[in-house]
């Protein structure tokens, strides 16, 4: 195999640019399509190819040019028995060769913008009836003044001369030479030298923004609500990103959720229970009665039926759970004392029948 530099053309110190230039040319005059059948031309389009993937590189050419082809072998040129697989790696190469005339476009890479979150917390009430909330973020938005490029009016961005435009920099450890990106552009290739004065060449803007977020009836803790595009600006034409409502939703004082459900608790005192009475609860839109039948148990629950809250999709409402829990009265007055010592002399000497622990027992 002739040397890489013979076969492209090109002096030893040739920069990127020249040997891009070179292979394009004799890929051009070599490519199988316009040689067909022609074996001389294939063997050659192999051999510049070749050249080119190593001259290319920047880490295989410093290898080559110290120990020659010998150190290449071993590594993984790509594939080179077949046309395709040599296209597939040189693609955006080939896409410049239809490409002519038209310029490069120079500078950095749209980038998009990154995606916020925000929390809102909910009460109830606000949760059943659906509810609108401001918003106020604090986001990057694309600066007016540059229109995101970061460019002062009237200058333009200028290859950096640093990295000459590669975007990367080499540095000498021991044996190796490193490839690092570029500290001055970043890896963009260029610089602005006259930085938009709004933005200071960054080509966003921190901005207070204030929304009108609609909340609908029925959403759940921990609902995620998407509000495309309200994020952060994309850079250098990326698009932006998305704004994320995370709902939370407050304790309330008086019930606890039960998914649509909502449960409160009814502390009854035992003799009612035993009669039998009605009550009043608290319900997110005012009172409801409720008839607690007599004998109920501590611990019981009782249903509303329609008082929970509402799905999301088709409004149905769950229901509120009353869950009644009996209190024993610790502060007796006397009389009181002595008419539930009666109530339990009546108990001994006439016990209940019906108990079924009792009649478990007895069979
Ligand atoms: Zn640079
Ligand atoms: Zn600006």
């Amino acid at each position: 195999m002739p040397d890489y530099y013979e076969l492209l053309g090109v002096p030893r110190h040739a920069g990127p640019e020249e040997i891009k230039s070179a292979y394009r040319q004799l890929a051009l005059k070599y490519h199988p399509d316009r040689n067909p059948g022609n074996k001389e031309a294939e063997e050659k389009f192999k051999q510049i190819s070749e050249a080119y993937q190593v001259l290319s590189d920047p880490e295989r050419r410093h290898l080559y040019d110290l120990y020659g082809e010998a150190a290449l072998h071993g590594m993984d040129l790509g594939g080179f028995g077949a046309f395709d697989d040599l296209f597939r790696g040189f693609g955006d190469l080939f896409e410049d060769f239809f490409s002519f005339g038209r310029s490069r476009r120079r500078g950095p890479s749209p980038q998009p913008g990154a995606d916020l979150r925000h929390r809102i917390t909910l009460t109830l009430e606000e949760v059943l009836r659906g509810v609108d909330k401001e918003v106020v973020i604090t986001r990057r938005a694309t600066c007016q003044e540059c229109g995101g490029s970061g460019i002062r009016a009237g200058s333009q961005r200028t290859t950096c001369g640093r990295c000459q435009g590669r975007g990367q920099v080499a540095s000498q450890r021991g044996m190796l030479r490193v490839f690092t990106t570029c500290p001055v552009c970043r890896g963009e290739g260029t610089v602005v030298s006259q930085p938009c004065a709004a933005c200071r060449g960054s080509g966003t803007v921190r901005e207070e923004k204030r929304m009108q977020v609609r909340i609908p009836p029925g959403v759940d803790a921990g609902t995620r609500l998407r509000l495309r595009g309200e994020g952060e600006a994309g850079r250098f034409g990326g698009p932006p990103g998305d704004l994320y409502i995370e709902i939370r939703v407050a304790p309330h004082p008086l019930f606890t959720l039960q998914g649509k459900n909502l449960v409160y608790r009814a502390t009854l005192s035992f003799v009612a229970a035993a009669l039998g009475t009605q009550i009043t609860v608290p319900t997110l839109e005012g009172e409801a009665t409720l008839t607690i039948p007599p004998g109920t148990q501590n611990g019981a629950v009782f249903s509303l039926p329609g008082q929970g809250l509402p799905e999301v999709r088709n409004h149905h409402r769950g229901d509120l759970l009353v869950e009644v829990h009996l209190q024993t009265p610790t502060q007796l007055s006397p009389r009181q004392a002595e008419l539930l010592r009666e109530f339990l002399r009546l108990q001994e000497e006439s016990p209940p029948r019906d108990k079924p622990a009792r009649n478990r027992q007895g069979a």
